[in-house]
Order: structure tokens, then C-alpha cells, then sequence
């Protein structure tokens, strides 16, 4: 049951039929995982927040640096040595002090996934690495929560969610194998701050969607940011997938 003081805090975003009074009260009943705390998990945690998300549970192992200023728009100068998580935690609760928030300094392996991640409504990667993508997945696929994936580097962007309340979802291990390559570093291949933020974004945007029930799994989204263009494919399911095959 919303109060009168957030039917007014949320009223724009209720004003949509698709919304609607049952989208904000399935947002705020939502316990959301959010793994990292980065160019991407900056923008997705500010829209959640900012959205009535009931619950934010922050995972990130690092601390502000001055080059993440440019793009992690949820830190200061002031921010820069302070644990990322702590720090993103701090801003959501002056935007939204509603909002529960939890904020965990670590790297999240397959052991801390497995403790954290049956008890969410919803998983979204906000990650920089494929170990970290892999061992989400494969918690999330283990305990039937959908997760948003998304990713950038350069001026390109990608981003995915896997429905895992649905038996037949694909998921990223269908997506890239296990012919993993090494990873594609910001640090050595650079990126452009607004074309990880439109990815974040994107991400918090699919998350409204789902929680208050769209069917929005299923298709991975391309973003070129040189050509401003964008690719829709659909994805399918590999029965030889070493996650959800078999
Ligand atoms: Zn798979």
C-alpha cells in the first residue's frame, strides 16, 4: 500500500498505464543485486533508487580513482579512495532515503553469489570482467532470478536479460561459450562516459520493466556509438551449454 507522500514522490512514473500504481508497489516489494559499482552500476543504482526500488544490495571490491570520474557518476572528488560501494551507497540514500541499501565491499565469487543471490528479486552484471559475468550467470541460472547483463568498451554497448523464471531462457553462457578470451580492459582499450552511462541506464530501464511485468528477455541490444545505430538479435538457447544445457 503506497502512501499519500509516494503517490506523489512517483506519480510520473505511475502516470504510465503499464505502470501504474501495481508497477510501484511490485518496485517497491523488489530486492535488487547490483554487481559493481562502476560506469554502468552508477547510473542503473541512481534510476533505481531514484525509480522507489524496495531494496539495493551494492557488490564491489574497489575503490574510487580520479580516472573513473569521467564516467561514474555517482562519485566526487571527494569520493576518490573511498570504497566504491560505500560511496554509491551514501549517494543513493540522500536521493531516495526510502530505499534500503546494502553495501558489500568484495568481489562476488560463485560461494558469495550462492548466499545472495536465491533471496533477490532481480540480478543486474554491472561488472567489468568475464570470471565475475560467468559466476552470475551460473548463480543466477541456478536460482531462477532473471538477470540484466550489460557491457561497453570503446564506443560500443551491449545488454541482455536473461528471464530465468522462464524453464527454456538462454543465458550468457549460451551467448559466449567458454572460448572466453582475456578481457577487454577500459583501462588499455579506453570508453566514452556517456556510452557506458546509456548502457546503465538502459539496464535500469529493463529492470523497471520486468519487475513490473514485461516480458522484455530474450534479445541482446548492440550500440554503436560511432554510428549511433542499434542492433536487435534474438537469442537462443545452446543445448551443448555448459550452464543450462543438457
Ligand atoms: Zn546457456
Amino acid at each position: 500500500m503506497l502512501t499519500d507522500d509516494q503517490l506523489l514522490r512517483y506519480s510520473r512514473q505511475i502516470l504510465l498505464p503499464e505502470f501504474d500504481v501495481a508497477g510501484q508497489a511490485a518496485l517497491a516489494a523488489a530486492r535488487v543485486l547490483l554487481i559493481g559499482a562502476g560506469g554502468l552500476g552508477c547510473p542503473a543504482a541512481l534510476y533505481l533508487a531514484g525509480a522507489g526500488v524496495g531494496e539495493l544490495i551494492l557488490a564491489d571490491p574497489d575503490k574510487v580513482d580520479s580516472s573513473n570520474l569521467h564516467r561514474q557518476i555517482a562519485y566526487r572528488e571527494t569520493d576518490v579512495g573511498q570504497p566504491k560501494a560505500q560511496a554509491l551507497a551514501a549517494t543513493l540514500h540522500a536521493l531516495n532515503s526510502e530505499v534500503r541499501i546494502t553495501a558489500h565491499v568484495l568481489a562476488a565469487d560463485d560461494s558469495w553469489l550462492a548466499t545472495q543471490v536465491p533471496g533477490v528479486t532481480l540480478v543486474l552484471d554491472c561488472s567489468d570482467n568475464f570470471a565475475t559475468r560467468e559466476a552470475v550467470n551460473r548463480a543466477c541460472h541456478a536460482a531462477g532470478v532473471p538477470l540484466i547483463s550489460g557491457a561497453a568498451i570503446r564506443q560500443e554497448g551491449q545488454l541482455a536479460v536473461f528471464d530465468f523464471r522462464q524453464p527454456e531462457s538462454p543465458c550468457y553462457g549460451c551467448l559466449y561459450g567458454d572460448g572466453e578470451g582475456p578481457d577487454t580492459l577500459c583501462s588499455e582499450s579506453g570508453i566514452l562516459g556517456p556510452v557506458v552511462g546509456t548502457v546503465g541506464t538502459l539496464q535500469a530501464h529493463l529492470a523497471l520493466r520486468l519487475l513490473s511485468g514485461a516480458n522484455v528477455g530474450g534479445v541482446l541490444h548492440l550500440f554503436d556509438g560511432a554510428t549511433m545505430s542499434w542492433r536487435q538479435l534474438r537469442l537462443r538457447r545452446d543445448p551443448g551449454c555448459r550452464v543450462c544445457g543438457g
